[in-house]
């Protein structure tokens, strides 16, 4: 397979993991130049390549896909995030904080050519309280004199520091095994929340939209079922709640209830909890203030979500608030500035007066059929073969770049891989995309499509 240019291990890795459910998340958080982005690109290797190629996603994403020796699972790099909103020490603990939340296990990076500072105290603090598994990464250990630089951080009270150059790789692979034991297998299995168990909502969007308003009338109309998981101390923040007959479980809930209140930095801290929150849910429920005229922060929300590759469900709260004036500006908004999410199911509810509450889970579960949608690989040949002949790529230098064969690599959300024998410039991407969602649905999901040159 390798002489045909393609990289027929990556697709059949990605054939393995469709249909399994979430991976174990790994956090890596710590002090800003200690190494973690090295760190993180170190264990991500060539996979980053595969994220690289996705149209539409951004080079900044804080979470890749990961594997060691044959084990996959999520790691989410704290360091892409802004770190001078509210300092660089609130910042740290803030950004740990939201990271533990939504990870299995965290890997807490040190920089032990400086040892450990008043800041990673801090971190020590905030990780024994939250009480997931921690593994000490003693970094820029870059030879072994600075072994004992690493073993000096043994103070830190976190169990054995693992001696590591994230530069060079030297300890990774010991490290990697360390973190391999922590992380659970399949952390969603652990209560029976496989196939057929509850699905994970997130419920987001900026402040003062009516998230803890909707989130009481759902669940006082329709009873909580439990408010944390019986038998297990994982996830208290997320609440079971049955809607329309079937227990969903909803995310970060407790973020829902206590209304921070923050002059400074209240953006960052919602930024990073609705981040955490995406992490662990399977559908965004995105609220819109539908009185108001649409917010830089509703869009990038949106955009959060879809990179995060979540169904999706735009719900338009307060609808009882709207005039005639209003919803024709509304309208329009939709049509200008919600183009990239085109294909969510919206509903238009006021949590208020109960106003279409029981529109929220059809909505709901159009978006998640959408997110698993599989489509077999002749239907897609099929499909693609008298797309191609019908509307064949522009010439370009003399050369027509053509579309040889394509599969679906993945779903939640649908990946697909087209093999090319060119470059496939991005517009046409995009008709291709456009025609698969007119050929297949995908209703309130992204999709991505990547493309592998023949050379
Ligand atoms: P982050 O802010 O924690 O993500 O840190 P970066 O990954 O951006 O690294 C900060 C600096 O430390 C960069 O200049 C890296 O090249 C350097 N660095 C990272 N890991 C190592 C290491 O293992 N050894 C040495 N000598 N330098 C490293
Ligand atoms: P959150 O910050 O997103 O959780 O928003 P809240 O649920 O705290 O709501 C913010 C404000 O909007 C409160 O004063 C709510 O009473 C009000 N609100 C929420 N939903 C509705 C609605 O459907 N209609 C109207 N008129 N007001 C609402």
């Amino acid at each position: 397979a390798a002489e045909e240019g393609f990289d027929l291990e990556d697709v059949a890795d990605d054939l393995a993991a469709a249909g399994h459910g979430p991976l174990p998340v790994l956090a890596v958080v710590g002090r800003p130049n200690v190494g973690k982005s090295t760190l993180v690109n170190r264990i991500i290797g060539r996979r980053e390549a595969v994220v690289e190629d996705r149209p539409g996603v951004t080079r900044d994403r804080v979470s890749y896909e990961a594997n060691w020796n044959g084990r996959r699972f999520k790691i989410v790099d704290t360091g892409g995030w802004e770190q001078d909103v509210l300092g660089i020490d609130a910042s740290v603990a803030a950004q740990a904080e939201f990271a533990i939340e939504a990870a299995d296990a965290v890997v807490f990076v040190v920089d032990s050519t400086v040892g450990a500072t008043d800041t990673d105290e801090a971190v020590v603090k905030l990780l024994r309280r939250a009480g997931k598994p921690v593994v000490l990464a003693a970094n820029k250990v870059d030879g072994p004199s600075g072994e004992a630089d690493a073993a000096a951080l043994w103070n830190l009270g976190l169990g054995e520091p693992f001696p590591v150059s994230s530069l060079h790789g030297r300890g990774t692979g010991d490290l990697l095994d360390a973190i391999m034991e922590a992380l659970p297998e399949a952390p969603e299995l652990t209560f029976g929340n496989t196939v057929g168990g509850p699905r994970r909502i997130a419920l987001i969007g900026r402040p003062n939209v009516g998230k803890s308003s909707l989130l009481n009338k759902v669940a006082n109309e329709d009873r909580v079922v439990v408010n944390e998981m019986a038998g297990t101390t994982r996830d208290p923040v997320d609440e079971l709640i049955e809607l329309g007959g079937i227990t969903w479980k909803f995310i970060d809930t407790a973020g829902i209830r206590r209304r921070v209140h923050l002059t400074e930095g209240a953006d960052y801290y919602a930024s990073l909890r609705t981040a955490a929150a995406l992490e662990k849910a399977e559908v965004a429920v995105i609220l819109i203030d539908a009185s108001e005229t649409l917010a830089e922060q509703d869009t990038r929300i949106i955009s959060m979500a879809v990179e995060a590759g979540r169904a999706v469900v735009i719900a338009y709260n307060k609808w009882d608030l709207l005039d005639e004036e209003r919803r024709y500006y509304l309208e329009r908004e939709i049509e200008r500035d919600l183009v990239q999410v085109q294909w969510a199911p919206r509903v238009n509810v006021s949590a208020r007066t109960g106003r279409h509450m029981e529109k929220l889970v059809p909505a709901v579960e159009a978006a998640l059929a959408g997110w698993e949608t599989r489509v077999p690989t002749g239907r897609l040949n099929a499909f693609l073969g008298e797309l191609v002949a019908a509307h064949p790529h522009p010439i370009r230098g003399g050369k027509q770049p053509r579309i040889l064969f394509g599969t679906q690599a993945g779903t939640k959300p649908p990946r697909f891989v087209l093999f090319a024998s060119g470059f496939l410039e991005a517009g046409y991407r995009r008709f291709i995309e456009r025609r698969l969602r007119e050929e297949f649905g995908f209703e309130g999901t992204p999709i991505q499509v990547s493309v592998r040159v023949r050379e």
